[in-house]
């Protein structure tokens, strides 16, 4: 494994665009506090220009780099930085540029969103927001924001579906009743719609049922992981829906399979042989 992999497991880091280098470590002092400081560089090839939607790439220029500084969650309790050089991109049509986007920290925030769920999940005990804000090492105005951010304001049954749906799931708080949650998000927007406490299929067709079916008409792309029940969901509730396989739990299953197939050659060769190591 790369040390970009590495870094990025540590961290908890899924953005594939994220590469971080050799020397991508360093502590630092800063404002008086010993922190960890991840230096990556985040880069892609966009798919339209942001502004005007060209979608011709030879017209998406690079365009040099922006840095941003975005809080981490700690590491050995200490507080940790990423240091992203973002791409920047100019383009040819409408002469704007445009700065590259990752799924580490919402657009024009410099918490991450892992934090912030961090937060949450602290919030759900018996701490103060204070007590939160000093642990998280975030102002009590933070804990506020995050706290609201959660409330219940999530799709009522009157609201409309998105066209295009992301569907995870993650491991929320021990008391729901299933090992995992599922989370929905807007393709387009990326804008989180709900969170639904268990993932089980009977839990998610009962959530979904409740909207009427020219709603889940609207539905043109469901964007999910290899979890099965989700393809019988979609079968079943979204009549106009394709499921698609997001590149990311594609890479990391093409990843894992290559890791299998190493492994198994290996075995098949004692551990002095030349060819084993
Ligand atoms: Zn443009």
């Amino acid at each position: 494994m790369s040390i970009s992999h590495y870094t990025k497991e540590i961290l908890d880091i899924l953005d594939v665009n994220l590469t971080f280098e050799e020397d991508c470590f360093q502590k630092e002092a800063i404002n008086g506090d010993i922190c960890f400081v991840f230096y990556g560089q985040l880069s892609y090839r966009p798919q339209a220009c942001f502004h005007c939607g060209e979608e011709e790439t030879a017209c998406l220029m690079k365009w040099g780099f922006k840095e941003v500084t975005i809080q981490l969650n700690d590491v050995s309790e200490y507080k940790t930085l990423l240091k992203m050089k973002k791409q920047r991109f100019r383009c040819k049509t409408c002469g704007k540029t445009s700065i590259a986007e990752t799924s580490v920290a919402d657009r024009h925030c410099s918490i991450a969103r892992r934090v912030k769920l961090a937060i949450a999940e602290k919030l759900s005990q018996p701490l103060s927001m204070s007590m939160v804000a000093r642990l998280k090492h975030v102002s009590p105005a933070t804990v506020l924001r995050v706290l609201h951010s959660f409330k219940p304001k999530q799709l009522s049954p009157n609201t409309s579906l998105p066209e295009v749906l992301c569907f995870d799931e993650f491991q929320s708080v021990k008391r729901v009743s299933g090992a995992m949650s599922f989370i929905m998000m807007n393709g387009k927007t990326r804008q989180l719609l709900e969170i639904v406490a268990n993932r089980q299929l009977p839990h998610l067709e009962a959530y979904f049922a409740r909207y009427p079916r020219e709603e889940r008409a609207k539905v043109h792309y469901v964007v999910s992981d290899f979890y099965s029940p989700y393809a019988s969901l979609v079968k079943t509730l979204f009549p106009n829906a394709q499921l698609v396989i997001d590149r990311f739990h594609m890479s990391q299953h093409i990843g894992r399979a290559f890791q299998q197939q190493r492994k198994q050659v290996m075995n098949t060769f004692h551990r002095r042989q030349k060819e084993y190591k």
